[in-house]
């Protein structure tokens, strides 16, 4: 049974609001998470991506599945919805960023990133259950190969990733938290964990912090959005929700405390629409909406026509390849059947117009037109197409915005401006493609990007961060070092936008620590109750994994 107060409310159910439900359950307060997208049973998963309305978000045209696409000016954004937010949808992927992550600019001045941030990476890794992919796949071979010819093979390994491999197919008692978590089934390599795990051998978060986080008496309140929070006269926040599809119920709540967990594209339009309402948050710092960045990613699917080829076996994502201290690729695939990207690609054409990209395309078709044409028109394309995703810890900032335009359908809706053109996130980098063109000739294949790519040289990025980062004062941040808004005691910013610098790598294990830092932080219920709410200013790290 919902109530109507709470210790905290959290908005949004992936990695930063799971971590915070989970752990603040642990220290005695009372929690509502407030969850958009649906909740989902192995079953309800697609069987492939041609099953648009359980794979993917829209349920305005009844699509209410996991996965959504945001077509921005500036950026194609791929992120996840549902109970669990992205780790339903993400490939599972835990890498470390580099020491450069710590030690970047923006935020280096704020604490010892890699020194504080240590022992929580490490209960992430736990709490995830990260492990070593076992299987070398066809995809992993090139890679390896690819390493060597430019001699990095000893800059080449297996992911780590969040999945149980036990017994393929054989289901066994809870293997992660001594008992206290839920029945789990082993990996059988399908590489469908991007259309969702019907297996049940991911470790998505609601079969991990945010199953734990319920069994302790948290309460998830899914297809529910929150449309305006505010603070109460009496202290606290008062939030506004409404159904996400369905007949039209809206709903209110209170709360001491309040996190801002829906990830960039659900925190982002949240804090602008509640920063313009002088009846919502009109003291949010400036600064809210400002370096919004990626990591900088190039996406390509390599087609290969031979019909013996099948890259789809294996988890979404098995090596990962550092071409140098700044970049990394990854071969990355989707389970058999799952062919929907086919119907969005175009030929590889990097290029600084629409006129040059177009023209590069014809002449790389016009190369290998039988190539092409076979290619085009695999049986499976998921079996036969690899894809490639690399990225950069180069620094690219956007700033995020509330206006109008073809893409918010002339409603008042998120965009996107440049903060420095010099600087905006591109589309083409020059040793992405080389690498592309390695792996394609490797495979007798040819190299394809998304068509938002060629035609309006658009980057797409499935690791959108930051928007509300941290700062030394509301004048260059939005939180402080510890979460916490500037002007807004209580309320925190837990979820990618909180992330201050460009990771470089899959960011969800730096979105998770951090959280875990976050959390670390604030003190128990009941010594709260004796002191007044109080955070510790720095907490010593000696939770560890209490609930297993
Ligand atoms: C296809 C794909 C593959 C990926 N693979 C990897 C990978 O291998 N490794 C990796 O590290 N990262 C990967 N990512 C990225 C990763 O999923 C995200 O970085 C991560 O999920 C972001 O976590 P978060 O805490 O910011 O919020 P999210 O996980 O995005 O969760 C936010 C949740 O809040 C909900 N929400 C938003 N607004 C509201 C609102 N107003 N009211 C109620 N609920 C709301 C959303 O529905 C969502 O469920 C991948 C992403 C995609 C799309
Ligand atoms: S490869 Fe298949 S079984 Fe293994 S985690 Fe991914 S979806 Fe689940």
């Amino acid at each position: 049974m919902t109530k109507r107060h709470y210790d905290w409310i959290i908005i949004g159910s992936g990695f930063g609001g799971s971590v915070s439900a989970h752990r603040l359950t642990q220290k005695g307060y009372d929690v509502l998470v407030i969850e958009k997208g649906r909740r989902f049973e192995l079953d309800d998963f697609p069987k492939t991506n041609w099953d648009l309305k359980r794979w993917m978000w829209n349920p305005s045209i009844g699509l209410k599945g996991i996965f959504k696409m945001s077509f921005l000016k500036h950026m194609t954004v791929l992120h996840g919805v549902g109970v669990g937010g992205g780790s339903l949808v993400y490939a599972n992927t835990l890498p470390m960023p580099t020491q450069e992550f710590f030690r970047s600019e923006s935020w280096k001045d704020l604490a010892d990133w890699e020194a504080e941030l240590a022992p929580h990476y490490e209960t992430a890794r736990r709490m995830l259950g990260a492990a070593p992919n076992p299987i070398m796949t066809k995809g992993d071979h090139v890679m390896k190969e690819i390493a060597k010819d430019i001699g990095r093979e000893e800059h080449f390994h297996p992911t780590e990733v969040a999945v149980f491999f036990g017994e393929p197919n054989k289901k066994v008692p809870d293997p992660f938290f001594g008992g206290e978590g839920p029945d789990r089934v082993g990996c059988n390599f399908c590489g469908a964990c991007m259309t969702g795990c019907r297996v049940g051998a991911k470790n998505t978060l609601d079969k991990n912090y945010l199953y734990l986080a319920e069994k302790h008496g948290a309460e998830v309140l899914p297809e529910t959005e929150v449309t305006h929070v505010a603070p109460r006269d009496e202290g606290g926040y008062r939030v506004e929700t409404k159904a996400s599809f369905g007949k039209h119920h809206s709903q209110e709540f209170t709360a001491d405390r309040i996190i801002f967990a829906g990830g960039v594209m659900g925190t982002m339009p949240l804090l602008l629409q509640m920063k313009e309402d002088p009846t919502g948050l009109p003291h949010l710092s400036d600064r809210v909406g400002d370096f919004v960045r990626s990591n900088s990613e190039a996406l390509f699917g390599i087609i290969s026509p031979d019909k013996n080829e099948n890259f789809s076996k294996g988890v979404a994502i098995t090596s990962i390849l550092h071409t140098d201290d700044h970049s990394h690729i990854e071969p990355v695939r989707y389970g058999e059947g799952s062919g929907f990207f086919r119907t969005l690609l175009s030929v590889h054409s990097p290029g600084p117009t629409v006129i040059s990209r177009i023209w590069g395309a014809l002449v790389a078709f016009s190369r290998r037109p039988v190539r092409w044409l076979r290619a085009l028109f695999v049986r499976d394309f998921a079996k036969q197409s690899q894809v490639l995703l690399y990225m950069r810890t180069l620094e690219g900032t956007l700033r995020m915005r509330l206006g109008r335009g073809l893409r918010t359908g002339f409603r008042r809706g998120l965009v996107t401006e440049i903060d420095d053109p010099t600087q905006a996130p591109s589309a083409f980098m020059e040793e992405a493609t080389e690498l592309a063109e390695r792996f394609a000739d490797k495979v007798n294949g040819v190299p394809a990007t998304l068509v938002t790519e060629t035609l309006l040289g658009v980057p797409s990025t499935a690791h959108i961060l930051g928007g509300a980062c941290m700062g030394a004062s509301e004048e260059t941040g939005v939180i402080d070092r510890n979460h916490e808004v500037f002007n807004y005691s209580g309320m925190y910013v837990i979820d990618g936008s909180a992330i201050s610098a460009n990771p470089g790598v899959n960011p969800a294990l730096t979105i998770t620590a951090l959280a875990e830092r976050a959390m670390s932080l604030i003190a128990d219920k009941h010594t709260a109750k004796a002191t007044g709410p109080e955070k510790t200013e720095s907490a010593p790290f000696t939770e560890g994994l209490r609930a297993e």
